[in-house]
């Protein structure tokens, strides 16, 4: 760690995050359905009266300040202080959660290495999954137990033409996803994977882009908007202590009506297509016959649902014949 310790973390009051709403953007509940394409909002999740989990993905290009590589990798001279930063956005999520009653929460570490987050900053009731691969990706940890799905931290996707390192899972690999025929965001792909297990999106966070794009497909859901995209990479943004203070709001009014929220339902089988940078991956891809060549760089397959959708999308980026231990 080569940051600063942060001022504020663990135990961080409402007060705390009491700060002024700049660039707030309101949320209208979540009603929008994308007439004529597969992609629908299914029924509100099932009322469950007494206990709340909570599933917490966290990226990081999304996050106040970050605009490129020196905020997002070890290498950059930046990233100790915005991993601080990082980790407080996702413990003002926290926080505004307990206090909405939550009675268990999983965050996944979604960026980079996945080992982004200060897990020591987290209150101990709090579970944290570090590291890749993993199945369900960036939602790792999400089931049929968990009651809602919060994306701290995201960003706008690669056929996107504003929206801070706006990218969908590879920025050095693929130029597009989609689902059923509809491009999508990693936003929208990984609400999807939590629609699949009947979860529903309450809230997201990251830019003006990102916000805007997710809720084409999501609907009114809640977003803390942490700056505005001024390209690929430049924006105008919140300071860390008033993007966490947001953080903290949004989640609030999120949980305040999470029974008014629906999982994101995918028509099955799934029909993922894949288009990369490179010519080579769609080349190879495509000497198994689960993968059709749909052009020069692209790929389509179909899977039974989003959960084994997530896992072929898995292979097609982890895997490497010299993959180790
Ligand atoms: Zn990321």
């Amino acid at each position: 760690m080569t940051g600063p310790r942060p001022a504020v973390t663990n135990g961080v009051t409402k007060a705390a995050y009491d700060l002024p709403m700049l660039l707030l953007r309101s949320a209208a509940v979540a009603t929008l359905i994308l007439a004529g394409t597969s992609l629908t909002l299914g029924e509100p999740a099932n009322a469950r009266q007494r206990k709340l989990k909570v599933h917490i993905s966290v990226d990081m290009e999304g996050i106040a300040g970050v605009v490129t590589a020196e905020q997002l990798g070890p290498p950059g001279f930046e990233y100790g202080r915005f991993r601080e930063f990082m980790t407080r956005e996702a413990v003002a999520a926290v926080e505004a959660a307990k206090a909405a009653g939550a009675t268990e929460i999983v965050v996944a570490d979604s960026h980079g290495n996945g080992q982004n987050l200060l897990i020591e900053q987290f209150p101990a009731d709090v579970r944290v999954i570090r590291s890749w691969p993993r199945r369900l990706g960036m939602v790792a940890g999400i089931d049929d137990g968990v009651d809602a799905a919060i994306f701290i931290g995201y960003h706008a996707g690669t056929s996107n033409t504003t929206g801070v390192r706006a990218h969908t899972f590879s920025s050095a690999n693929l130029t597009r996803v989609a689902i059923n025929g509809a491009n999508v965001t990693e936003g929208v792909w990984n609400a999807a994977i939590a629609g699949h297990f009947g979860v529903p999106v309450i809230m997201m966070s990251g830019d003006d882009a990102a916000i805007e794009e997710v809720r084409k497909t999501l609907g009114g859901i809640e977003a803390a908007e942490t700056k505005r995209s001024l390209g690929f990479h430049s924006a105008l943004s919140l300071t860390p202590q008033a993007a966490s203070a947001l953080v903290y709001k949004r989640v609030s009014a999120a949980l305040g009506k999470v029974q008014t929220f629906k999982p994101l339902k995918v028509t099955t089988p799934v029909v993922v297509d894949v288009s990369f940078k490179n010519y080579m991956p769609a080349e190879v891809l495509a000497y198994l016959p689960m993968f059709e060549r749909v052009d020069s760089h692209s790929i389509r397959f179909r899977a039974k649902d989003m959960a084994e959708a997530s896992a072929i999308m898995s292979f097609i980026g982890d895997y490497r014949p010299d993959i180790t231990p």
